[in-house]
């Protein structure tokens, strides 16, 4: 997690780092800091916010025309003044920004501190900075050089940008894990984690690749990897509108992405879905299809919310497809023994395409065989470049950290990719295949209508505030649609939730249930809804408060559920794209009105790029 930035050039460094760091708070918000280089090399770090700093900051020296920014996400020491990024080497002179972790900081420190080396935080980072210099100084190398044979001695995961007093025209770049963008401007160049801080100056970039160093020196850019071999940069056009990173009139960004969903579903079907005529493409794994068609077993794998829609995509594919599926955590599945094999075909799902339990999952499955597909947000990120092939979710950058519209695009995609594969297979009548077609294309339209609920879930929200605990419950495809409630719940409003399969909950669950305690139903008409009308009964029976997210029209449930939120009906299969619209609106208001920072929840980050 953290962002970073830097930019060297001809400009004011200054404000363009604070904007960037402003840009990137999303990936960590317990500190911030920025060194600049005007002859000296003036370091402000402070404990919070970005704005934290830039108060901290106003007033001081300020103007230089190279400078590294950081918004940190504490792994190693307590977020304070001193753990805070940019850590300064011993002789004063270099100033480093890291994103990650060097998990044998503690030897390289136990050598250092023989050496007579002190140190004035808790962080790896320090450590790793001064290994640099204590190389750079002892072997008369260059400082990328050092910086190289230092890379080729640390175990673990970094994305770090270095200045040198000594050599205010350089700045050197590197990453292994962590992303890293360089921004090719006019006698000028950015350095960040993501192209956002980068569009407003240039929209040419270069994407480093794992174990890349970037060294830009006298206006030029090598790249060279750590084995020494330099490399010719690739040089890429970021399309990304600013306006897509700004708020645009919402008061969250949070709220701005639930809003967005209709058009960002539609974005990521239009191309690939027309329902007229019946058609559906996915050109990133159309290569790939027959293999799919062939395999054993699906693996999906992802961590937190893309989890969730990895569930959603096991019960279509087995039901369409009729292919066994397993739905893993990526940070479990990597450090088992999984037996994986060629005929298997894993799906890794992940928003940033950057985080890092998902990416050594890919790693180890890839290593036994397998055919990887990626389903990822961010365009160029990791994981879109190491797997196989796969699709683009196309939903536009995710800034509010609480992950909204890039579930219902993962879920779009993963769906195509159940369609196209179940007709390719005729385990799925044609007739029913364009009905499916017929009925994604509605979904833009449908959650449009499910976001019309907006101030009928704001007044529900308003009587529940209060709550310590919630439950939620459905079953078949909205199982997880319940898992991924709970969990809208628990990370923005530090409400306890849960989320189980309506039946469980006579396994467990039911003994919490009481006057003073919410349960949330997605009961929706689907094949199971009898079922799930009993299990309302049965909280009701034992004074619980029902909150029913039932298809429009329901007059069963709504004589008995609390209270009742009607969506639009859709083909059960595609229901969870729609009942979880009502859901993310519930978790955003509670946090609002129980004065929850819903952009930026403690201690959450947005891209998991540490394990
Ligand atoms: N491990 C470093 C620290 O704790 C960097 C963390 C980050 O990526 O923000 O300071």
């Amino acid at each position: 997690m953290c962002g970073i930035v830097g930019y060297i050039g001809e400009k004011e460094a200054y404000p363009i780092i604070i904007k960037g760091l402003q840009r990137l708070e999303y990936r960590g918000y317990d500190s911030a800091g920025v060194a600049l280089l005007n002859g000296d090399l003036n370091v402000y770090k402070k404990k919070g916010k970005v704005s934290d700093l830039h108060a901290f900051a106003k007033g001081k020296k300020l103007s230089a025309n190279s400078g590294i920014g950081h918004t940190r996400w504490a792994t190693h020491g307590e977020p304070n003044d001193e753990n805070a990024h940019p850590h300064v080497s011993q002789n004063g002179k270099l100033a480093m920004i890291h994103n990650g972790i060097i998990e044998n900081y503690a030897s390289i420190k136990t050598e250092l501190l023989q050496k007579g080396y002190e140190f004035n935080s808790d962080t790896d980072s320090e450590v790793f900075l001064n290994f640099i210099e204590d190389i750079h100084t002892n072997t008369n190398v260059s400082l990328a050089e050092a910086v190289r044979l230092a890379l080729n001695k640390v175990v673990g995961a970094y994305a770090i940008a270095i200045i040198s007093l000594e050599e205010p025209d350089l700045m050197i770049a590197a990453r292994k894990g962590s992303p890293l963008v360089v921004g090719l401007g006019n006698k000028e160049f950015f350095i960040a984690s993501d192209a956002t801080p980068i569009i407003e100056y240039t929209n040419e970039v270069v994407y480093l690749d794992d174990q890349e160093i970037a060294i830009i020196k006298d206006n030029n850019l090598t790249i060279k990897n750590i084995e020494d071999v330099e490399m010719k940069p690739y040089v890429q056009k970021v399309d990304m509108e600013l306006e897509s990173i700004e708020k645009g009139g919402f008061d969250h960004f949070m709220l701005k992405e639930i809003f967005e969903q209709p058009k960002s579903i539609g974005d990521c079907l239009r191309g690939r879905l027309i329902s007229k005529e019946g058609k559906l493409h996915l050109g990133g794994i159309a290569d790939y299809t027959n293999k799919v068609l062939n395999a054993d077993r699906i693996l999906i794998i992802a961590c937190g919310t893309s989890w969730h829609a990895g569930l959603v995509a096991e019960y279509i594919f087995e039901e369409y497809c009729r292919i066994p599926v397993e739905v893993e955590y990526a940070s479990e599945f990597r450090y088992r023994n999984p037996v994986v094999s060629e005929k298997d075909i894993v799906i890794a799902i992940s928003q940033s395409g950057e985080t890092a339990d998902t990416l050594a999952a890919i790693e180890l499955a890839k290593s036994k065989g397998a055919t990887i597909l990626g389903v990822c947000n961010v365009v160029g990120s990791s994981i879109a470049r190491v797997t196989h092939a796969g699709s683009y979710t196309h939903a536009g950058p995710e800034i509010g950290v609480a992950s909204t519209k890039a579930f219902t695009a993962q879920i779009s995609v993963l769906t195509m990719m159940a369609l196209m594969i179940a007709q390719k297979k005729g385990t799925l009548t044609e007739s029913a295949f364009r009905n499916l077609l017929v009925e994604l294309d509605s979904i833009p339209d449908k959650v449009a209508k499910c976001l019309d609920l907006n101030p009928q879930i704001e007044i529900i929200s308003e009587k529940f505030k209060e709550a310590a605990n919630f439950l939620y419950l459905g079953r078949g495809y909205n199982f997880p649609v319940a898992l991924e409630g709970a969990l809208k719940l628990k990370e923005i409003s530090y409400i306890h939730a849960e989320g189980y399969p309506a039946a469980e909950m006579k396994h467990g669950p039911i003994a919490l249930i009481d006057e003073n305690m919410p349960v949330v139903f997605i009961a929706t008409k689907d094949s199971s809804y009898e079922k799930i009308v009993s299990n309302i009964q049965e909280v009701k029976a034992r004074k619980g408060i029902v909150i029913a997210i039932v298809t429009e029209g329901d007059d069963v449930i709504t004589g008995m559920a609390d209270h009742v939120i009607e969506v639009p009906h859709v083909h059960e299969s595609l229901m969870p794209l729609i009942a979880v619209i009502p859901l993310q609106l519930l978790s955003y208001h509670i946090a609002v009105m129980r004065d929850c920072n819903v952009d930026q929840p403690r201690n959450l980050a947005k891209s998991v790029t540490v394990e």
